[in-house]
């Protein structure tokens, strides 16, 4: 994989809320706008500009792609958007003049590498009819191998891959050039202005770097243009038809590693372990008496046990990522609890009658199918359900809470304990694998297609298990938090042994 491109999302503060949707500024002011990924089919629509751009360099290439704009515009061709599509499309008449034009200016190699696509899918549109009967004997003449031309292709698109880099903005520049030099876009007062002396800077300099504030609206009117245009460009679909056919996919498997981590797994849970246990023994009466004692340590303990499970399985599991999220809540719904105590005596009763309430509905629901057909999961012990299920209210006065606990969500507790940024990242990250969500299948998917012809596809043949990051770290820092709550709470003695 490439390396991902640093600080290029869109600030969240940017982005504007509508109707429960977090809306880029973009969409925000326009509408209706498709908005394909650039590699899909915006770059390989203007890739025989790029082309002309790496052949010639910026301000030559943007010249030259300018003439033919030229010529375009003086020949009245009903031409608005340069892409590969739409040439192909244009009234025949009109498409063999243009390319005729091409051949003069001895532009067609821009075009030439198209005739493999082409002929490879001649038979499924007549739009390269003309195409091919202008440049397949020049091109069989020249005698261009299919592996030369595949290396090509590939070589331009991995140049123009990263949509807001500087090729790629020059680029979407490049295919806007045709309605800005024809007036057919007026720009917003002021910004004209920049973008005549964007002109002169290129045609002075020779890089592909645009002024940032013509580069950004460069960006937004390409999308907005080729939303309402270009919905279903024909040549992209057959390009990538003849690459998947013709180019060999590149697997590479992101093997996200394991980190080296804080402290050995054994330690973090044997200190915290032994302390609990201590802490227990000390305070035995507690075990028996006091509510919160009996959640706050059945609660560690649980932790500790998914702590400890995970270590089995291995912190760069799926199951490690998943389970970040009950250990998390688990953590969260205690201090939610013990932030809630000063106003509330019985909220550690309240917490366990809830517990008791989620069991009996489990209870009954067993019940009704263990008496049909049905076979009951063998995960169940209906004993064990229907003994806790009254262990804290009897089950004539004991009702049902369908509701979260406190009727509130999680993501308010987090809020509540002063711990929101741990829901936004941590809590978010784990829910997505727990629902399975296609972005947590995409990120467990640790076998991606590196090849620029194709698309970032995983490939499923390919079955080997590759470890995601370690999460170990994040399980000890959460851990921390949680032992220094419980401990500030029952603080264990510096003296004595327990076994
Ligand atoms: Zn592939």
């Amino acid at each position: 994989m490439n390396e991902q491109p640093s600080g290029r999302h869109i600030p969240l503060d940017e982005m504007i809320l509508k109707k429960g949707v977090v809306k880029t500024p973009f969409n925000a002011s326009l509408q209706n706008v498709v908005a394909n990924p650039w590699r899909e089919n915006r770059l390989i629509e203007y890739l025989w500009m790029a082309i002309i751009l790496e052949r010639e360099g910026p301000g030559n290439g943007l010249r030259k792609i300018l003439s033919v704009f030229h010529y375009i515009k003086t020949k009245k061709i009903a031409l608005h958007y340069p892409t590969i599509s739409n040439i192909l499309n244009m009234d025949s008449e009109d498409e063999k003049n243009f390319f005729e034009y091409i051949c003069k200016e001895k532009l067609d190699y821009a075009f030439l590498p198209f005739v493999v696509v082409a002929y490879d899918n001649r038979e499924r549109h007549t739009m390269y009819d003309i195409f091919l009967e202008m440049f397949l004997g020049t091109f069989l003449e020249r005698f261009m191998s299919l592996d030369v031309l595949l290396k090509k292709f590939e070589n331009i698109i991995v140049e123009y891959l990263d949509a807001r880099g500087d090729k790629a903005t020059y680029l979407r520049f490049c295919a806007l050039s045709l309605d800005l030099s024809m007036g057919d876009i007026v720009l917003q007062k002021g910004r004209d202005d920049i973008l005549v002396d964007q002109f002169v800077a290129i045609s002075e300099g020779n890089s592909f770097k645009l002024n940032p504030m013509i580069a950004s609206t460069v960006r937004a009117m390409e999308l907005s243009i080729w939303g309402f245009h270009n919905e279903n460009p024909m040549f992209t679909k057959d390009f990538d038809d003849f690459t998947s056919k013709y180019v060999y996919c590149d697997i590479k498997m992101i093997n996200q590693g394991s980190e080296k981590t804080m402290e050995p797994f054994e330690q973090v849970f044997k200190e915290l372990s032994i302390n609990l246990k201590k802490t227990i023994a000390e305070n035995h009466s507690l075990m028996i008496s006091s509510r919160k004692f009996q959640v706050m340590t059945a609660s560690l303990e649980y932790g500790l046990r998914i702590f400890k499970e995970v270590n089995v399985v291995g912190f760069d599991s799926v199951v490690a990522v998943e389970s970040m999220r009950s250990i998390l809540e688990t953590f969260i719904n205690n201090k939610f609890l013990l932030d809630g105590e000063s106003e509330r005596e019985d909220i550690w009763l309240s917490y366990q009658k809830y517990g008791g309430s989620a069991l009996r509905k489990l209870a009954a629901e067993s019940d009704k199918y263990s008496s049909g057909t049905e076979v009951l999961p063998k995960e169940y012990d209906s004993r064990l359900i229907h003994l806790l299920s009254t262990e804290i209210e009897d089950e004539l006065v004991g009702d049902i809470d369908l509701r979260y606990f406190e009727n509130t969500n999680i993501r308010k507790k987090f809020q509540k304990v002063d711990l929101e940024s741990l829901y936004h990242t941590y809590y978010e990250y784990g829910t997505q694998f727990t629902h399975g969500y296609w972005s947590a299948v995409r990120l467990a998917t640790t076998d991606f297609c590196d090849q620029p012809l194709h698309q970032s596809h995983s490939n499923t043949e390919l079955n080997e298990q590759v470890p995601l990051k370690s999460a170990f770290d994040d399980y000890a820092y959460i851990l921390s938090l949680w032992s220094d709550m419980f401990f500030g709470e029952f603080p264990v003695s510096t003296s004595g042994e327990v076994k």
